[in-house]
């Protein structure tokens, strides 16, 4: 339903000159800077699909954004959304698109909440019952109800992004990109977008694109992520794989009832695996009654490692810790 084929986007920004009538000469001379942002990517998503898009500052997550909307025309390459180009068609497309910047509101700063929602709902000619219906349902589940009356300017961040969030929805687009939704929010907020957009997806089968520097936003949200790196597509598959191909340890930590005896040839290390035994694993601390392990659970079954574990002396607890997917992301950046 969304396909990217081969899209790049060049910025050409006037160089600005030092010295007196440096600003006279900008208009005369033609002296551009080319900053290629996108430089071919392609990829599709499916009608209900929830997809992060990930990458370092600078990367170009916003300028593909904006050419998925019609904001900006790539400089080569193809967009369609439900088989329209947003640039070529755009009144068309937007109607079944939802966007948010979060840098950005796309409230009327000095207005009510509740007026940029008339607004929006005349722009898109969004019917009077079914505007009251849904902004009743984003009331509630956004919890909007305090602040319909409040002017957007005085409006706390995460106030501001859920009220930005349900304006996008007004006229129940099945198609919504987000960029960094969850930017600056403290934990609760961030929590209450996350359920409000995990619903989106499940229970009313939205499409989602999300771009975000909060690696639980992708975990908790997103089967499929990718990753974006100088402007070209690095990655794209699903969370777990890619979790997989980085290939980080799993830290293990076991408590033995009593004795135990760790057989020979495991030796505590903080180096890399032992590769002669059966099952590589590394011991990286021994104490009291717990051994606390690294394995790659890419190259053994935890099963495997239990067994083996269990074969040490008599489990009293057992502890595992994936590797933190902020971790596996720096590795990819
Ligand atoms: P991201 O959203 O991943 O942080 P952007 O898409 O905003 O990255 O920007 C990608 C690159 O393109 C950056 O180097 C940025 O400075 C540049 N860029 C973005 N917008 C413009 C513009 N309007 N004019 C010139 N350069 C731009
Ligand atoms: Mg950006």
């Amino acid at each position: 339903m969304i396909e990217v084929s081969n899209i790049r986007k060049e910025f050409r920004t006037p160089v600005v000159k030092q010295g007196r009538f440096s600003g006279l000469r900008t208009l005369f001379t033609r002296e551009y800077r080319l900053k290629e942002a996108v430089r071919g990517i392609s990829f599709q998503v499916e009608e209900g699909e929830f997809v992060g898009y990930i990458g370092p500052n600078g990367a170009g997550k916003s300028t593909t954004i904006k050419m998925l909307t019609g904001i900006l025309h790539p400089t080569s390459g193809h967009v369609s959304i439900g088989g329209l180009s947003p640039h070529k068609a755009r009144r068309e497309v937007v109607r079944n698109l939802g966007v948010v910047f979060g840098q950005r509101s796309q409230l009327w700063w000095d207005l009510p909440v509740i007026d940029s929602f008339d607004i929006l709902a005349r722009m898109y000619g969004v019917r009077e019952p079914e505007k009251e219906k849904r902004m009743r349902q984003f009331a509630e589940l956004l919890d909007l109800e305090s602040f319909w009356a409040t002017p957007v300017r005085k409006l706390s961040l995460g106030q501001r992004m859920r009220a930005d969030l349900a304006a996008a929805m007004l006229h129940d687009p099945d198609v919504l990109f987000l960029d960094e939704p969850t930017i600056g929010l403290d934990v609760n907020a961030k929590r209450n977008i996350r359920q409000f957009l995990k619903r989106l997806n499940t229970e009313f089968g939205k499409t989602i694109l999300l771009t975000t520097h909060d690696m639980d936003d992708i975990e908790q949200l997103c089967r499929r992520v990718m990753v974006i790196n100088d402007g070209q597509l690095s990655y794209d598959g699903t969370v777990r794989s890619l979790r997989d191909t980085i290939g980080l340890p799993t830290v293990i930590t076991v408590t033995y009832r009593g004795d135990f005896h760790i057989p020979e040839g495991y030796r505590i290390s903080k180096e890399a695996y032992e590769p002669e035994l059966p099952i590589r694993l590394n011991i990286i601390a021994v104490e009291d009654h717990t051994v606390t392990i690294e394995v790659n659970r890419k190259e053994i079954h935890t099963l495997d490692i239990l067994n083996l574990l269990a074969q040490w002396g008599e489990l009293a607890d057992v502890d595992m810790q994936d590797p933190d997917f902020e971790d596996v992301i720096h590795k990819v950046y």
